[in-house]
Parts: C-alpha cells; structure tokens; sequence
C-alpha cells in the first residue's frame, strides 16, 4: 500500500513530499526542500518512526526552495537526485540563489547524473509514476502523475484557486496556462493535487472554480 504525505518545510513553506511503501520499508522524497537542521530532523524523525529507507530522490523543478536539503539527504542515503534537463541551470546556481533570497543551504548540492523527462514512468515504492512536462514555471517543471492512487504532485504549477507565478528565470506564462489545461484538466475531477505550496486540491475543485484556467 502507498502512503503520501507532504512535510511543510523552510521559510518558504515548501511542501516537501514523503512517499512511502508499509511492505518494503521503502521511501521516495519529491522536492527534498528541508533546509536547516530543524528542518532535517523533521524528515529523519519522519522515515526513523515508520522504520523506513530513503531510496529515492525525485524533483518537480529546481528552484533553490525546493532543493535545500539534498545536499544532505543524497550523501547520507547515498543517491543521484532526478530532475529536468531544462531546470539544470537553476540547480547550478542554487547556491547563489539561496543568497538571493536570504535562505540557508548548509550542504552542497551532489552534481545532477540523471534526469526525468516527459513521458517516463517511474516505479516508485511499488507504484507507477507518469512524468508531466510542463514548463512555465521554470522551463523544467514537471507533475507525478499516479493514476490507479489517483494522485498528481504538481510542485508550484497550480496550486489551489491559483498558479506558479512566472516572473522567475526562465517563466512564461502563457505555456504555464496551456499545459495546465492540456495536461492537468484533461484528468478525472477526484484526482488528488499536492502542490508545492499551500493545501491540497482536486483536478474537479481547480476545473470549477481556479480563476486563471477557465
Ligand atoms: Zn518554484
């Protein structure tokens, strides 16, 4: 059985994504945003009381907000943290941006080896994950879309009654809105959407009432 649950971390209240298999022990992170030690001790304290094995590391982009704390957990786990292509460029110079926006990044970040890209599935802790590109946000965004759990991890593409804001390195607003309608809203109302922000929503409460995509 897969578990999801998302952990608010650092001063930009990223929800940092715990998934989790009960039979295998084995835990995947999208988004390993916990910068700090404070914040580190809420995702160790998490995986230790459920006796459970990071074995994964998965981005929805790269912005340095999302990215705090794999520095860390990728040398303790030993792991090649996945993104896109396109958002290789925000990875390089995260640390840099973390300066920018005044936040802690204590451990540098491994050098990015391996990355998803549209279309992929993933297999993780057991189930399947389809890869979603869609840029706008940052130039490599991209939603994990589990179908049978009926689940979407959509990172800062849509949020509930909103979207990503696209003023950032490399936004565009125009193929953020294009993407969420051809790639998001063509999927059932009862799909569960976790952003990187914020509460949780569906697909059917954004279809009806989130005022940037009717
Ligand atoms: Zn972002």
């Amino acid at each position: 059985m897969i578990n999801i649950q998302p952990i608010v971390v650092n001063p930009f209240q990223v929800n940092m994504v715990l998934i989790w298999n009960d039979e295998t022990k084995e835990a995947v992170v999208i988004d390993c945003a916990c910068g700090g030690s404070v914040d580190r001790d809420k995702l160790t304290h998490t995986l230790e009381q459920s006796d459970l094995k990071l074995v994964g590391l998965y981005f929805t982009h790269l912005h340095v907000d999302h990215v705090l704390g794999t520095g860390f957990f990728a040398k303790k786990y030993n792991l090649n943290p996945k993104g896109h292509k396109a958002d290789e460029f925000l990875y390089q110079n995260a640390k840099e941006h973390a300066q920018l926006f005044g936040l802690k990044m204590e451990d540098d970040l491994p050098t990015m080896t391996e990355f998803v890209s549209e279309s992929d599935v993933l297999t993780l802790c057991g189930a399947k994950y389809k890869v979603i590109h869609i840029p706008g946000h940052s130039p490599g965004s991209v939603c994990y879309y589990n179908e049978t759990d009926k689940h979407v991890i959509v990172g800062d593409v849509l949020f509930m009654g909103s979207i990503g804001r696209t003023d950032l390195w490399g936004g565009n607003h125009e193929l953020l809105i294009s993407g969420i309608k051809e790639k998001l809203m063509t999927m059932p109302d009862d799909v569960i959407v976790y952003p990187g922000h914020g509460p949780a929503t569906t697909i059917g409460q954004e279809r009806q009432s989130n005022p940037f995509i009717k």
